[in-house]
């Protein structure tokens, strides 16, 4: 088979938020696809009429754009091929391979399961052998003239000319009873790749008692596309020689289906944060800035452009979600509610530092240079020298009064974003004047 003429799908049922492991088959799908120069489509299998959801379904395709995994074509609607999968159903009465059963006086369509021992070949398992005797007969037409999944999902992976069904581990049971739809109605079944579980921390199939596990969590913690596709493409598939950080053209270029492990893997939240801040470091700054923006709305609105991209900038090395930053820059927020102890009151009872920043009060209330951080570096620095000390020795308390902590990222350009009034206002509040 040539290359070019690969086919393959990602097929979620929108019952609910896109998982994580899903997110995992789709993307497999699209680095095959990708890799060979293939073609990716997106599929909705949305024959559940309990459980399927439209909005869950448009959130699915949201989602699949902000990944940036999208539909090569059209996306494939099951609802919409109701009279497409009777038909099959009912040619398979015709051959004599399925019956019809009475239900409630409603008619459903059953597969007569032929009583085959067979193999197939898995293109991560290897050779998976079957004894189709065991599995009873397969209702392929519900009695509400739905199909049921193994029946939609064969006649559409053979309309759509898949040529390859890459999907997880918990569909391996499903592959045998496929092939002998497929060889029923005599078409030709695409190649199967099942991809191994992911595993939570404990052990156990990933699922919500690990907490979060659908994509729509992952982009409120604020993580980026590109990061969590990297930590998603090491889950199974291993990398020729250890690469951990990879673009998505890189992962493009050296994705292999051989490479797919057949054991469990284990999801690690650690790992992936890891690579989401790598992603973020290396942000062209201009996406860095405008995607930061956008998470952050409200919190930028309360600074000017200028000294939100200051903090924005400032932060970027030491967060490892977009979320982080409400947490590590907190004090750019809010003032400083409570001063740890007994480090406070160290500060408070050393009558020459309290002189200092006294002294450095006086200086800043007249200092017209704050939308500068190297002018209020200047400053702050000349008035230390001015006083015989070293810099240090004011630039230290000043940071604890501003910020309540002992590091921070640079002080000056902190002190320039927060802006005089908030800088006199906290260090006045830290020497109790008020
Ligand atoms: N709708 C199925 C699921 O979400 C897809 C199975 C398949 O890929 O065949 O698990």
């Amino acid at each position: 088979m040539e290359p070019s003429e690969v086919k393959v799908r990602f097929a979620p049922s929108p019952t609910g938020h896109l998982h994580i492991g899903g997110v995992r088959t789709a993307l497999f799908n699209f680095l095959y696809a990708r890799s060979v120069g293939g073609k990716f489509f997106l599929r909705m299998e949305d024959t559940d009429r309990e459980r399927s959801r439209e909005e869950f379904a448009k959130e699915i395709l949201e989602s699949m754009a902000w990944l940036g995994l999208s539909s090569d074509g059209e996306v494939f609607y099951q609802s919409k091929r109701l009279a497409r999968y009777q038909e099959a159903a009912e040619d398979l009465i015709k051959h004599g391979l399925a019956y019809e059963e009475k239900v409630d006086s409603k008619r459903a369509i059953k597969f007569k399961m032929p009583a085959a021992r067979a193999v197939f070949h898995d293109l991560v398992h290897g050779e998976i052998q079957f004894d189709a005797s065991l599995f009873g007969d397969l209702v392929i037409l519900k009695s509400d003239g739905y199909p049921t999944y193994q029946l939609a999902c064969v006649v559409d992976d053979h309309e759509m000319e898949i040529t390859h069904v890459i999907r997880g581990d918990d569909h391996l049971s499903n592959t045998p009873r496929q092939l002998l739809l497929f060889e029923a109605f005599g078409w030709k079944p695409p190649k199967y790749g099942h991809l191994p579980l992911i595993l939570g921390a404990d052990g156990a199939p990933l699922s919500k008692r690990h907490g979060a596990v659908s994509l729509e969590n992952y982009r409120a913690e604020g993580f980026l596309a590109e990061g969590l596709l990297n930590y998603l493409a090491l889950l199974g598939w291993g990398p020729p020689d250890n690469q951990e950080f990879f673009s998505l053209q890189d992962l493009i270029k050296k994705f292999s289906l051989k490479k797919i492990n057949k054991a469990s893997t284990q999801f690690d939240s650690l790992k992936l944060e890891w690579l989401n801040a790598q992603h973020i470091k290396k942000l062209p700054e201009a996406e860095y800035l405008a995607k930061i923006t956008d998470f952050h709305k409200d919190l930028a609105k309360k600074f000017s452009p200028e000294k939100w991209k200051i903090i924005a900038l400032l932060y970027r090395s030491r967060i490892k979600t977009f979320k982080d930053l409400t947490e590590e820059a907190a004090y750019c927020f809010s003032d400083i509610e409570n001063y740890s102890e007994p480090m406070y009151d160290d500060f408070l009872n050393n009558r020459s530092l309290r002189a200092h920043l006294n002294a450095w009060l006086d200086r800043a209330g007249e200092f017209t240079g704050f939308d500068r951080p190297d002018e209020v570096e200047k400053m702050t620095r000349d008035a230390a020298q001015g006083w015989g000390i070293e810099a240090r020795d004011l630039i230290h308390p000043l940071r604890f009064a501003l910020t309540g902590k002992t590091v921070s990222p640079g002080l000056f350009e902190l002190m320039s974003a927060l802006g005089k009034e908030t800088c006199v206002k906290r260090v006045r509040k830290f020497l109790k004047k008020t």
